[in-house]
């Protein structure tokens, strides 16, 4: 994979991670929003009762202290006033007026113990609100003598409380997931490409170690006897569809064995490359030169016909003849030289070329021997 296209691909995933990141963090901030609207809508709600009871206290001089789901004097101009005020009222009927509100007066000593035990600063403040469990508390000062306090459960705040908490823990976490998610994909996946880049190369190198173990001679660097029965196959293929000839010239180094056997194995290994260097230097890059046996070498000439083939071997005879070696004065092979003919098979040929250069080793070694019929 290009770097680019790498580079690419990361920028869309930053993009994306930032995009869901900004969803996260607004609906988090939303929920949390709404709790604070409703904290602050009971405070509020709370207040109001508060002055609506001051209000109505300076007016009757209401004397009840606690009012809590109970008649009291004045109740219904309370509670008209309180139904006006808060949307937490429930009234079931008319006998059974339910509140969710306590409401309790105090004298200073009374109020004093708590005052003191929350440090409230009445001088500052006409009255103070807290939280106590699931309670809202507002704590005023009526006069200098005499103190109000209002409290009312504040469940619908706690239940949201607590589905807020448990929705902000849920966006969390799937946020989380989602991005350790994204991360281990994005790793995994250039672990992966990686892996298959490395695995390409080491096939490709794989494959081109086998096809030169297959096709090309160690030794000697030219192509080998499974190449040359590949390419003769191609060859008898393309002359039976196409009508064209070509030939053959298999030629065997002579006295090898006495070269090996005077100067060693190592010194006949260099014969024999100096001996296919040179045949393979001397043809066409269609010709295919291949080692068949111990130092027996194939030659195919695609598109030729016996005249030329005989010529190549006169050449390459004469060529191998006149090299300058190391050690020896010279070194010389026989040639055994056809043309195919059309639709016989490659055991047939090579029979017809091998049995040529048994003859030419016959007749004395370091010539060329071809079918004269042909000639
Ligand atoms: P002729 O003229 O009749 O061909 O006789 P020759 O001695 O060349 O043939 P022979 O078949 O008797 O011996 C061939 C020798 O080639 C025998 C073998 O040890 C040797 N040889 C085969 N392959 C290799 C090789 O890869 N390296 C070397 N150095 N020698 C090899
Ligand atoms: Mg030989
Ligand atoms: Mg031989």
């Amino acid at each position: 994979m290009s770097k680019s296209l790498i580079r690419y691909q990361y920028f869309n995933q930053t993009v994306f991670l930032f995009l869901i990141s900004s969803v996260f963090i607004y609906l988090g901030l939303g929920v949390f929003h709404i709790k604070d609207d409703v904290a602050k809508s009971e405070r509020e709600g709370i207040v109001l009762i508060y002055k609506l009871y001051k209000k109505i206290a300076l007016r009757h001089d209401v004397q009840s202290y606690l009012i809590e789901n109970e008649h009291y004097e004045n109740l219904d101009e309370f509670i008209n006033e309180y139904k006006k005020i808060t949307p937490f009222v429930v009234e079931d009927d008319k006998t059974q007026r339910k509140f969710d509100l306590t409401i309790k007066r105090f004298s200073f000593e009374e109020a004093k113990e708590l005052i003191e035990k929350k440090r409230f600063d009445f001088e500052r403040y006409e009255y103070r609100i807290w939280h106590e469990k699931e309670d809202l508390f507002l704590l005023g000062k009526l006069s200098d003598t005499e103190y109000l306090m209002l409290s009312k459960p504040i469940s619908i705040l706690d239940v949201v409380s607590k589905l807020l908490y448990y929705f902000s823990l849920l966006l969390f976490f799937i946020l989380l997931t989602f991005v350790v998610f994204v991360l281990y994909a994005s790793f995994e996946k250039e672990n992966y490409t990686k892996r298959k880049e490395e695995l390409e190369k080491e096939y490709k190198r794989l494959s081109y170690d086998t096809l030169q173990i297959a096709f090309v001679d160690t030794l000697t660097g030219v192509g080998t006897r499974m190449k040359l029965a590949q390419s003769l196959r191609d060859l008898i293929e393309t002359s039976k569809r196409f009508e064209h000839s070509f030939s053959v010239i298999m030629f065997d180094i002579d006295n090898f064995k006495i070269i090996n056997d005077t100067y060693g194995h190592d010194y006949g290994d260099y014969i024999l490359q100096k001996v296919a260097a040179t045949a393979k230097n001397s043809l066409r890059a269609s010709d295919i030169i291949a080692r068949w046996g111990g130092e027996e070498f194939v030659i195919a000439l695609p598109m030729s016909d016996l005249e030329v083939a005989k010529n190549l071997a006169h050449k390459i005879k004469e060529r191998i003849e006149n090299v300058v070696y190391e050690k020896i004065e010279k070194v010389t092979c026989s040639f055994g030289v056809v043309e195919y003919i059309q639709d016989e098979d490659e055991e047939s040929l090579f029979k017809r070329v091998d049995t040529l250069l048994y003859q030419a080793k016959k007749a004395g070694k370091n010539c060329v021997k071809y079918e004269e019929k042909i000639c």
